[in-house]
C-alpha cells in the first residue's frame, strides 16, 4: 500500500520544475500532494493498529512514564510554541513508579494525545502531569482548547470518527489517533478516556498497570 506513495509524490512535485505551470495548475499539483500525504498518514496509522491488534513487534520491559512523556514534550514544543501555546509538565514529588510496556508504543500514544492537544487548542495552554493511583500510572493531558461534546464521546475512541466543526476544517487529520492510543492501552491492560468541558477544554487521561518486580 505504501510503496507506490514516494515516487507519485515525487513526480507531482517535479512537475512545476519541468515547464512552466499556470497558479490554476500548481494549485492542483498541491491538492495533488496534499492528497498523497494524506493517504501516506492514513496507511501509516492503519498499518500501526494492524501491527498493535495483531501483537507484532512487541517488546516489553519496565518503562518510565514520566521519561517518555518528557521526551514527547521536547519533540512537540517547537510546535506549540509555533501556535502561540504554553506547554507545561506537572510531576508529583515521589519518584514515579515504572509501568510493564512497549516504550515506543508508550510513546506513540503520549505523543497523539499531546498533538492533538496542541492542534485542538487555539489558543491558551497544554499540560503533562503523571501520578499515581493504587496500582496504577496516570498520565493525564490537558488543554484549554475547543472542547468535545458530550455527544461525541462515546465514539471518540472509534476509529475514523471526527467532529466536523466549522473552526476545525482545514485541520488536517486521520481519524485514527485516538483509536491507536485506545489500542495500545488495551494491549497494556490501561485504559483511555476523557473528561471535557466545550468552553474550557479537555483533559485525556491514560492508565497503565504499575511494572510489579517479582
Ligand atoms: P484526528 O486525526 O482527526 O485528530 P483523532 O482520532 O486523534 O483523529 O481524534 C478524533 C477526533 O477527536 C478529532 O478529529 C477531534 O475532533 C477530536 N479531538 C481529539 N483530541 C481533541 C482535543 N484535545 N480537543 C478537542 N477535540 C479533540
Amino acid at each position: 500500500l505504501r510503496s507506490p506513495l514516494p515516487s507519485m509524490r515525487g513526480y507531482a512535485t517535479m512537475i512545476p520544475m519541468v515547464d512552466k505551470v499556470t497558479p490554476k495548475q500548481q494549485e492542483f499539483v498541491d491538492k495533488i500532494v496534499g492528497g498523497i500525504e494524506h493517504m501516506t498518514h492514513l496507511i501509516d496509522d492503519l498499518l500501526d493498529i494492524g501491527r498493535i491488534e495483531a501483537g507484532v513487534d512487541i517488546e516489553m520491559s519496565p518503562c518510565r512514564v514520566d521519561e517518555l512523556a518528557r521526551r514527547v514534550m521536547q519533540e512537540l514544543r517547537p510546535r506549540a510554541i509555533a501556535n502561540g501555546l504554553e506547554l507545561a509538565m506537572h510531576l508529583q514529588e515521589a519518584a514515579i513508579s515504572p509501568v510493564w510496556g512497549d516504550r515506543v508504543l508508550l510513546g506513540h500514544a503520549i505523543t497523539n494525545l499531546v498533538d492533538n492537544a496542541i492542534k485542538y487548542t487555539f489558543e491558551g495552554s497544554v499540560s503533562v502531569g503523571l501520578m499515581e493511583k493504587g496500582s496504577q500510572v496516570v498520565v493525564w493531558i490537558r488543554d484549554t482548547g475547543i472542547g468535545i461534546e458530550a455527544v461525541h464521546l462515546p465514539h471518540l475512541f472509534e476509529k475514523f470518527h471526527r467532529i466536523k466543526r466549522r473552526d476545525t476544517i482545514k485541520i488536517k487529520g486521520t481519524g485514527l489517533g485516538l483509536a491507536i492510543v485506545k489500542s495500545i492501552a488495551d494491549l497494556h491492560k490501561g485504559r483511555v478516556w476523557v473528561e471535557s468541558d466545550p468552553d474550557r477544554g479537555s483533559t485525556f487521561y491514560l492508565a497503565l498497570p504499575k511494572h510489579v518486580s517479582e
